[in-house]
C-alpha cells in the first residue's frame, strides 16, 4: 500500500516524498483511514512506529478539506514533555510544509509572552504540555472552544507524570462534539478509565513496535564493576570511535557527574535533564545532532521523545528501574529501519533489573566481558591515576577479586509467565477497550 492509496492530498504526498518515506508504516496504514473517517481512536503504539505521522497526516488533510470558517485552534495535541511537544510540532511543520497552516507549540520553562503573541495572531494547531496550556487558559490567552480534534499522545506517560487532573481540566473547556485520538504505549486500568470517559465508540489500533528490541537493535550486556563503568564507557567510545552516543543514567545528578567525568577523558559530552533550562536542553540536543558533542547523557524523562535519525549507539550506564523504560531507551536507536546498537553496563547489584527486562523481552540479552574490565579485575594504572586525580566517588576502592567471575553475565531472566507487555512486544494481538 502506498501513501497515495490512503487518499492524502498532493501537498501532503509531496512532503512525505521529501522525507523519503516510500510506504506507510503499519500504524499509519491502519490509523489514517480511521481518522479521515472521523472515528475516535484508541491506539497502542510506541515511539518509533511512525505514530506521529499516523495522526498528523490525516489531521492536516482534514484541516485543508473541511472548514467551517471558525477561528482556530482547531486541533489540540497534548503531550507529556517539552521535547515531545517540540518534536510533534516539528513533524506538523514538516508534513504541512506545502500548506498554509500555523502551529503553536506551548510548554513551560520558556517565556510565555512569545506564545501569547503567536496565539493572538491565530493558529490552526496547538501542540502543548498540559501545565502551560492551563496557564494560558487561566489568563484567557487561548480559546479552545473551536477545537475539532484532540490528540493525547503518550497518554501513559502523561498519567505517570501526574497530569490526569490537568488533562481533565483542559477537556472540560473543549466542545463536547469533537474527534478524540488517544495514543499510548501501555494500557493499565487508569488509561482504560481515561479512554472510556474520553472516547466515543473508538476504533482500536494495536501495532507491534517496529523497532522491537529483537529486530533492529543489537543488544549487548557488559558485566562490569560499578566503580569502573565510566572507565569502560570511555574505553568503548574511544576504541569504537563512536561519534554519536546517547547514554542513560537514572538520576539528574548522575547525568551531570558522568558528563563531567567523560569530559575529563577528553570526550565532548553534554547532559540533559529536568533541572536544565529549556534553552540549555535545546542547545545540547542541537549540538549533539550536529556532531559537535559526541556523548549526550540523559535521564529517562528528558530523553522521552528525542528523535534523532540513525542514532547508532545507546548506552545504559545504569539499567532503568522500570523494564518498559529499557524498551523506550533502546527505541532511540534502530529507528525507521536503520540498525543500531544498545549496550548496557551492568553491575552485580543490577541483576534483578536485568532479569525483569529479559522477562519483558522474553529473551536473553547476549552478555560479554570487555577484556580489562571483567568484574573483579584490577583497574589499569591509567584509570587509577585518573581516579586519584579526580578524587571522585567513582574512585572507591575495588572489591576483592572474586574467585570465579561469571563468564556469561547474569543468566536467564525469570521463570514466570510473560507479562502482557511482553506479549505485545512480541507482536501478539491484544484487545484494548
Ligand atoms: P514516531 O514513531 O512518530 O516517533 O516516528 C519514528 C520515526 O520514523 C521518525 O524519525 C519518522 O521520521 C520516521 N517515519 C515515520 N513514518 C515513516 C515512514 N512511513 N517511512 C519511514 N520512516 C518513517
Amino acid at each position: 500500500m502506498s501513501f497515495s492509496e490512503l487518499g492524502l492530498a498532493p501537498e501532503l504526498l509531496r512532503a512525505i516524498a521529501d522525507e523519503g518515506y516510500t510506504e506507510p508504516t503499519p500504524i499509519q496504514k491502519q490509523a489514517i483511514p480511521l481518522v479521515l473517517e472521523g472515528r475516535d481512536l484508541l491506539a497502542a503504539a510506541q515511539t518509533g512506529t511512525g505514530k506521529t505521522a499516523a495522526f498528523t497526516l490525516p489531521i492536516l488533510q482534514k484541516l485543508i478539506t473541511v472548514t467551517n470558517g471558525a477561528p482556530g485552534p482547531r486541533v489540540l495535541v497534548l503531550v507529556p514533555t517539552r521535547e515531545l511537544a517540540a518534536q510533534v510540532a516539528e513533524s506538523v511543520r514538516t508534513y504541512g510544509k506545502h500548506l498554509k497552516l500555523r502551529t503553536a507549540v506551548i510548554f513551560g520553562g520558556v517565556g510565555i509572552n512569545p506564545q501569547i503573541d503567536l496565539l493572538r495572531r491565530g493558529v490552526e494547531i496547538v501542540v502543548a504540555t498540559p501545565g502551560r496550556l492551563l496557564d494560558h487558559l487561566q489568563q484567557r490567552t487561548v480559546n479552545l472552544s473551536n477545537v475539532e480534534t484532540l490528540v493525547l499522545d503518550e497518554a501513559d506517560r502523561m498519567l505517570d507524570m501526574g497530569f490526569i487532573r490537568d488533562i481533565r481540566r483542559v477537556i472540560q473547556v473543549l466542545p463536547k462534539k469533537r474527534q478524540n485520538l488517544l495514543f499510548s504505549a501501555t494500557f493499565n486500568p487508569e488509561i482504560r478509565g481515561l479512554a472510556e470517559s474520553l472516547l466515543h465508540n473508538p476504533a482500536t489500533v494495536d501495532v507491534a513496535p517496529r523497532n522491537t528490541a529483537a529486530e533492529l537493535v543489537t543488544q549487548r550486556v557488559h558485566p562490569v564493576d560499578k566503580s569502573r563503568k565510566t572507565g569502560l564507557l570511555a574505553h568503548l567510545v574511544k576504541e569504537g570511535d563512536w561519534k554519536q552516543v546517547l547514554v542513560f543514567t537514572r538520576t539528574k545528578h548522575g547525568a551531570n557527574r558522568l558528563a563531567e567525568q567523560l569530559a575529563r577523558h577528553g570526550i565532548t559530552t553534554a547532559a540533559i535533564h529536568g533541572n536544565k533550562s529549556q534553552n540549555a536542553r535545546t542547545k545540547s540536543l542541537a549540538d549533539f545532532k550536529a556532531g559537535k558533542v559526541r556523548v549526550l547523557v540523559a535521564t529517562d524523562i528528558a530523553a522521552r521523545g528525542i528523535d534523532i535519525d540513525q542514532l547508532p549507539h545507546v548506552v545504559n550506564h545504569e539499567l532503568p528501574n522500570v523494564p518498559e523504560d529499557y524498551v523506550h531507551r533502546i527505541g532511540r536507536t534502530g529507528r525507521a529501519g536503520t540498525s543500531g546498537e544498545a549496550i548496557s553496563l551492568v553491575s552485580s547489584d543490577e541483576r534483578q533489573e536485568l532479569k525483569d527486562i529479559q522477562r519483558l523481552l522474553r529473551k536473553e540479552i547476549p552478555s560479554s566481558m570487555v577484556p580489562g574490565f571483567e568484574p573483579g579485575s584490577q583497574p589499569t594504572a591509567e584509570e587509577t591515576a585518573r581516579h586519584a586525580a579526580m578524587k571522585l566517588p567513582d574512585s572507591a576502592p575495588q572489591r576483592p577479586q572474586r574467585p570465579n567471575p561469571p563468564r556469561h553475565g547474569f543468566g536467564r531472566g525469570g521463570n514466570g509467565r510473560p507479562s502482557r507487555d511482553a506479549e505485545r512486544l512480541a507482536g501478539k494481538s491484544r484487545k484494548v477497550h
